[in-house]
């Protein structure tokens, strides 16, 4: 966890989101999830517009680092695609994350985009939507949480460790925002809660 991150309110967040996308985007935001925290939403936006520092980035603004690649991989970390999708180390977190909610292994998870867009193109209520959408979301903060824990502290993380972080995470955010409360973690481990979440 970046330490150094602040934790918004979700107003003053979506302020920001609002007025950048005045000034610079038409579209409505689409992805914003009432379960989550605010830093979460925000981290994802910024993500969405190609705002999170990777190094190639910081390179380009003349920013000198030691190195130019990934932690985790150590190869180059030119987007942030890299860090949450194409990077061998993310790959392996996503693999798992597909197989515990039950989807089948050809969703596509190959870019953030495109995890969100096939998210929302699920067959099933709107709870459901959003309970998957949310494990997207939540995956893609845990890789970069994993990520910057490798750069900054030289922690190494396992795909096990990192799934098990997101699977007890969404469960508190479910338990505490969410309408869904009926969820007992014996289930939620095993996401054995279609009938629950309708
Ligand atoms: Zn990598």
């Amino acid at each position: 966890m970046n330490s150094n991150w602040e934790e918004p309110s979700v107003a003053t967040v979506k302020e920001q989101i609002y007025k950048h996308m005045e000034s610079e985007r038409e579209e409505e935001w689409k992805h914003w999830n009432s379960w989550m925290p605010a830093k979460i939403n925000y981290f994802i936006w910024r993500v969405g517009i190609e705002r999170i520092p990777v190094k190639t980035e910081l390179r380009k603004r003349g920013i000198g680092l030691d190195d130019y690649l990934c932690p985790r991989c150590r190869s180059e970390e030119k987007t942030v695609n890299h860090v949450i999708s194409e990077c061998v180390e993310s790959v392996i977190v996503w693999r798992q994350i597909i197989d515990w909610l039950k989807l089948p292994s050809v969703a596509d998870t190959s870019s953030c985009e495109k995890a969100l867009t096939y998210a929302d193109g699920l067959k099933g209520s709107i709870l459901w939507r959003k309970t998957v959408k949310m494990e997207m979301q939540a995956t893609m903060w845990h890789l970069w949480k994993a990520r910057n824990g490798k750069e900054f502290k030289g922690i190494a993380r396992t795909g096990e460790s990192i799934v098990e972080e997101i699977k007890a995470d969404t469960f508190l955010w479910l338990k505490s925002r969410s309408k869904v409360k009926d969820i007992v973690w014996e289930r939620w481990e095993d996401f054995n809660i279609r009938d629950i979440i309708k």
